[in-house]
């Protein structure tokens, strides 16, 4: 047969640059050496104290495994109800937060359309972008991650050619504390933004650890989505649960294309169960923000360490007068693993994910070493 599949591949697939996966946490230990427990993990945000213990208790009594989850996923919408202040049919749930990025592009992108996206910042929406066809317009935060709102409102028309039909970006991405650095947009900025005629999706993935989200807003500005996460503030990274809040003329189409069976019976019992012990949960955040400020003035006090002031459970800071890299190397020889960046804008920066005090104190120390 002369026939290839690859020649009727979708072009835009054939363009992409694969993803680097990263390693399984069971491989690094191997390669470093060291048994997995005594791996101190700060480069993926994730929470070091873990789920609520009543999350292992409850998946483990689950009685209905074996059927299929509720596709609406009333009883955990309910529950977020509660927890955001806002009504249930604001709602969606998904596979984390990266689902409804890949959905929320699904619903408005058509090949060729233009998304902005503000780096250094995460870096799924541009990924996301590429694999639906969209064309990704980055508009540069300035040296101190603040986004340059007057350059997004220079990416639009005149307001007089507004109604065109294409060349007018459909998605603004920004990210409250910014992933990196943990920044934080200003309502002034974000208001700014809202006024475009674009939708604006505002990713809250770190809200917990900074106060002031802006969820609330869904209900009065028609063109703000916000996206929020179980991964960081109640450690379940590992079961993949995120949600959105959604304007209701919004939310109603994205039912019609998000898969009925999304998000798996664990993941739905076990954010219900993290909503209800949140009490618990929520004094392990205010554990992570004492750590980060503690650890934030001993960074500034290495002369070679410029952190970034952090709203969030990391904290980004730039490496002096020697190569990031190095740093990152030698901390791995000591069984702690760090985010290492040397794209555009962060040039030799390292980021460290918060974890126990008591980790934190080895890293202090393993800095000090080095
Ligand atoms: N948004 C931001 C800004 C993130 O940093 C992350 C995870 N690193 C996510 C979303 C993804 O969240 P989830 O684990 O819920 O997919």
């Amino acid at each position: 047969m002369n026939f290839s599949p690859s020649s009727i591949l979708r072009q835009n697939v054939i363009n992409l640059t694969p993803y680097t996966p990263i390693l399984p946490f069971e491989i690094l230990s191997q390669q470093l050496g060291r048994r997995p427990e005594e791996i101190i993990k700060l480069d993926a945000n994730e929470n070091p104290y873990g789920p609520s213990p009543l999350v292992a208790q409850a998946l483990a009594q689950a009685p209905y495994l074996h059927i299929y989850p509720d596709p609406e996923s009333r009883e955990l919408r309910r529950a977020l109800a509660d927890y955001t202040g806002l009504e249930a049919d604001h709602l969606l749930v998904g596979l984390g937060a990266d689902e409804l990025i890949d959905l929320t592009m699904r619903l408005f992108i058509e090949p060729g359309d233009i998304i902005i996206n503000c780096p250094p910042t995460f870096g799924m929406y541009s990924f996301d972008a590429a694999i639906n066809g969209a064309e990704t317009v980055n508009i540069w935060r300035r040296p101190n991650f603040s986004i340059p709102v007057d350059e997004v409102e220079a990416a639009f028309p005149h307001p007089a050619l507004w109604g065109a039909k294409s060349g007018i970006p459909k998605l603004i991405f920004v990210t409250s504390p910014n992933n990196p650095d943990g920044s934080w947009l200003e309502d002034e900025a974000l208001k700014r933004l809202l006024a475009l005629p674009a939708v604006v999706v505002l990713d809250e993935a770190y809200i917990e650890f900074s106060g002031g989200s802006r969820i609330q807003w869904v209900k009065a500005y028609p063109n703000l989505i916000v996206l929020r996460t179980f991964s960081k503030w109640a450690g379940l990274a590992g079961l993949r649960v995120g949600y959105g809040a959604f304007p209701l003329e919004i939310i109603k189409h994205l039912w019609k294309i998000k898969q009925p069976y999304n998000l798996p019976v664990a993941g739905q019992l076990a954010a219900q169960v993290s909503l209800a012990d949140r009490e618990r949960l929520m004094a392990n955040v205010a554990r992570i923000i004492e750590a980060r400020e503690e650890f934030y003035t001993l960074l500034a006090s290495i002369d070679w360490l410029e952190p970034y002031p952090s709203r969030a459970n990391f904290v980004l800071c730039q490496v002096q007068e020697r190569p990031a890299l190095e740093i990152k190397q030698k901390l791995a020889e000591q069984g702690i693993l760090v985010r290492y960046y040397n794209s555009p804008g962060l040039t030799d920066h390292l980021r460290f994910s918060v974890g126990t005090s008591a980790q934190m104190a080895r890293l202090a120390s393993a800095l000090g070493t080095i």
